[in-house]
């Protein structure tokens, strides 16, 4: 059906992207989170790499898995 709504799809993180999300960006700030403390944003195809590269630039520990895959924590 054309214009069907999924509200339960994960949607991409970055700002003003409104696409399906496909990878999970797990990632942490060891200057405020401890090692067991791992937040994930959400990325379409097109984002997975350019959030990726935005934390990873900020010397942040990141992983990236499939949406739905989870982390037991990251090591940085
Ligand atoms: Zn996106």
């Amino acid at each position: 059906m054309i214009g069907a709504q999924q509200p339960s799809a994960p949607r991409c993180s970055r700002a003003s992207c409104r696409e399906i999300a496909v990878s999970a960006i797990h990632w942490r700030n060891p200057r405020i989170h401890s090692a067991d403390r791992v937040k994930t944003w959400l990325a379409c195809g097109e984002h997975v790499e350019y959030l990726r590269n935005y934390l990873a630039s900020r010397d942040f520990p990141v992983e990236v898995t499939p949406v739905g895959e989870s982390v037991d924590g990251l090591v940085g």
